[in-house]
């Protein structure tokens, strides 16, 4: 049996299709899941009952499970429980302009970023696009209201877990759906390049942020483990490939270590790299957590380098920092619970 959350509308039609009935249905299924937030299928209403039985031999709707809630100020961490006890965690963020949340994609991660907790813990497996969307689903009905934006920048790499981010953006963007809209929802990756160039293709007009971290080969192979596949040049290319196709700006993050790579000559490095280009660089102060030997840029640091890009007319912000008393840098709520 497949979970029916994690269905796009174009599959339901499909679907429909395939047992003689109209296509429209599928448009329903979405309303009662997502409007009337209906999670039973013997209440859809305006649904046949011989539809309802076959649907009910197909598809199920079980949620994954919240097993705690962290609170701050203006964030919320949340840990679920999945239907087989693996566990994963999501964000929610109050920011001025509305309630954003923080998605994981995998259970654990491959990709190895020396300084990110989410690695420690290597993959077990990627999530389904049910187990993505239930993770915005629950948080609604928690906070009882709506979320506005959508950052898949949890535990995993959304390009090692493509098909199923892809149909978790439509379900999720789709206006019978959570309808957040394209340019509310945003996609991180480390940088797997083929993956790069197939999202450029699929006009989407999704946002995408790069996990730049470093300026220099020799930098960058030192903390991300996928520079020595995928180097900044190859990198750089395809970042330019995916503006000049989709003429969207990319988001670069850029993490900030101390003495590792916050020095006057990375500043310099990353002028070189980016200047031009239409990206926007997003300054993380790094998120200490107590497994790694990794130690954050202090303000002095970050203003520096900061006004190093400034001067140069890069398009610069230091992100705001958000619950780091309640654990809630990448991984960590996960990493502690095991
Ligand atoms: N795998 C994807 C998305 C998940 S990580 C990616 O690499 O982009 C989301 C962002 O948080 C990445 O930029 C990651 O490098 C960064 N990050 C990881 N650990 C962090 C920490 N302890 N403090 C601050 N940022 C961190």
């Amino acid at each position: 049996m497949k979970n029916l959350y994690g269905f796009t509308k174009d599959e339901l039609e499909h679907y429909f299709v395939s047992i003689g009935e109209k296509k429209y249905k599928a448009t329903q299924v979405f309303e009662w899941l997502y409007i009337h937030n209906e999670q039973n299928i013997w209440n859809f209403s305006n649904i046949k009952k011989d539809v309802l039985i076959k649907m009910l031999t197909e598809f199920t709707t079980d949620f994954i499970k919240i097993e705690k809630v962290l609170k701050g100020p203006d964030v919320k961490k949340f840990l679920f429980r999945l239907l087989d006890g693996e566990k994963i965690e999501a964000v929610l963020m109050e920011h001025n302009y509305g309630l954003s949340v923080c998605v994981s994609s995998q259970v654990g991660c491959n990709m190895g970023c020396r300084f990110c907790e989410s690695g420690r813990l290597k993959k077990v497996r990627n999530l389904d696009a049910y187990e993505i969307v239930e993770q915005i689903l629950l948080i609604q009905n928690y906070i009882k209201k709506k979320v506005n934006s959508v950052v898949i920048m949890g535990i995993g790499e959304p390009f090692d877990n493509y098909d199923n981010i892809i149909k978790f953006i439509k379900i999720i963007n789709d206006a019978k759906g959570l309808a957040i809209g394209a340019r509310h929802i945003t996609v991180s990756t480390c940088g797997l390049i083929p993956k790069i160039y197939e999202f450029s293709n699929l006009d989407l007009q999704v946002n995408l942020a790069i996990s730049l971290h470093g300026a220099t080969d020799e930098v960058r192979n030192k903390i991300m483990p996928v520079n020595k596949v995928y180097n900044i040049d190859k990198l750089i290319i395809a970042i330019r490939d995916y503006i000049a196709k989709t003429n969207r700006r990319v988001t670069i993050e850029y993490v900030m270590l101390n003495m590792v790579n916050d020095r006057k000559s990375d500043a310099l490095a990353l002028i070189r790299l980016l200047k031009g280009m239409n990206v926007y660089v997003n300054l993380i102060p790094y998120n200490e957590t107590e497994n790694i030997g990794f130690s954050k840029s202090n303000k002095e640091r970050i203003d520096q380098f900061y006004n190093c890009l400034k001067s140069e007319g890069l398009n610069v912000t230091v992100r705001r920092e958000f619950g780091g008393n309640i654990k809630a840098a990448c991984g960590q709520l996960r990493s502690e619970s095991e």
